[in-house]
């Protein structure tokens, strides 16, 4: 018979890595935030928008079938393949700002690894409806193979936990490349100098901890959850 219940699941001093991992997040995006905001105030020399670089690295690279869009929000900017689109949040859009500028191309940098046929970002959109499953049911498979006292259903629900975690994983390498075209691409075609570059480095630096900071708290929410159910293993045995 099992002997935790409720009160040990969400109680227990596993409960800790959770913590570590919500601390982690907090700390990544505090740092994203205050890194955005100091180069938000950094004007780039050529004075070029977010939107107009976005448009000239798309241009640059024969890409005609994808559209810039403005959409609201703080740091909401992304690349759609669905629709195609490079959406630019409110604070990229038309700013001209160093942190603009490597957002704005940073999103051209996703939008190049879906035109090259970059193989982490095919992983990665494969990913998307187990990584879904994932996060809305591994959890509550596992609590109820716990609650009924069936070890098997748990560890299933660690397995399909774990592709959520994979999904976190895939996306590093994706967030990484995409960074790193995008400041190639600003050096080498003269959109900003070596100086302003670094600047933009830092912020997506910044942004990349986010996904790193993600990764690292679902990796430790993981590791409670196989704590849990292998724990609840040994106190039958
Ligand atoms: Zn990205």
């Amino acid at each position: 018979m099992y002997h935790y219940g409720y009160y040990s699941m969400f109680y227990d001093p596993t409960y800790i890595l959770v913590l570590i991992g919500a601390v982690l997040c907090m700390a990544a995006s505090g740092l994203v935030n205050a890194t955005y905001s100091k180069y938000a105030r950094v004007r780039s020399m050529t004075g070029k928008t977010g939107a107009q670089v976005a448009q000239e690295l798309l241009m640059r690279n024969g890409i005609t079938d994808v559209r810039v869009a403005h959409v609201s929000g703080n740091l909401t900017d992304h690349y759609d393949p669905r629709t195609k689109t490079v959406n630019l949040s409110d604070a990229t859009y038309d700013s001209n700002s160093v942190a603009a500028i490597g957002v704005a191309a940073h999103e051209c940098g996703h939008v190049l690894q879906h035109h090259t046929g970059y193989v982490p970002l095919s992983i990665r959109a494969a990913l998307v409806p187990a990584a879904n499953i994932g996060s809305k049911l591994g959890l509550p498979i596992i609590i109820l193979g716990i609650i009924i006292g069936m070890t098997p259903l748990a560890k299933l629900g660690i397995v399909v936990f774990s592709l959520a975690v994979a999904f976190q994983l895939v996306t590093l390498p994706v967030e990484f490349n995409a960074s790193s075209r995008a400041l190639v691409m600003l050096g080498d075609y003269g959109i900003l100098a070596e100086d302003e570059l670094s600047k933009s480095r830092k912020v997506l630096s910044a942004a990349a901890l986010t996904y790193v900071a993600a990764a690292a708290s679902s990796i430790l929410q993981l590791l409670r959850l196989v704590l849990i159910v292998g724990g609840g293993n040994r106190r039958r045995d």
